[in-house]
């Protein structure tokens, strides 16, 4: 199996760190659509949301933590969003959250 994410969070493939634990890898979006644009994953792979919440609920715990405490850093407000499913805008599938500050955000989003 070739999971993007699991080589990140691995050092496989390189990207901009800006966290990483025992659990959980924050790494700079290739593609930011916010001047702060982070993606927060578990180490172990989970294929999304509704999967990693069901199998770890303590390790969905530790994403969202992570995610608000780098949010927070900014200093303004933040999103964080879990694109889940094809529909939901999901294209790797290894769970992750998006952490994007730095601009307005509407709502709903588009
Ligand atoms: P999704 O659309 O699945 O919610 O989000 C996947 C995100 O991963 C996208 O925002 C995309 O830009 C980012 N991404 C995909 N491949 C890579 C990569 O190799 N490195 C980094 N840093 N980000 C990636
Ligand atoms: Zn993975």
């Amino acid at each position: 199996m070739t999971c993007i994410f699991c080589a990140i969070a691995a050092g496989d493939i390189p990207a901009t760190l800006a966290y990483e634990s025992d659990d959980v890898v924050a790494f700079h979006d290739i593609d930011p659509k916010a001047p702060v644009h982070l993606v927060v994953i578990p180490r172990a792979h989970h294929a999304n949301a509704a999967e990693l919440a069901a199998a770890d609920p303590a390790l969905a715990g530790a994403l969202l933590t992570v995610a608000a405490q780098l949010g927070a850093e900014h200093h303004g407000g933040f999103r964080i969003v879990l694109n889940t499913g094809p529909d939901g805008g999901q294209t790797v599938d290894h769970v992750h959250a998006h952490v994007l500050a730095g601009r307005g955000f509407g709502w709903p989003p588009g």
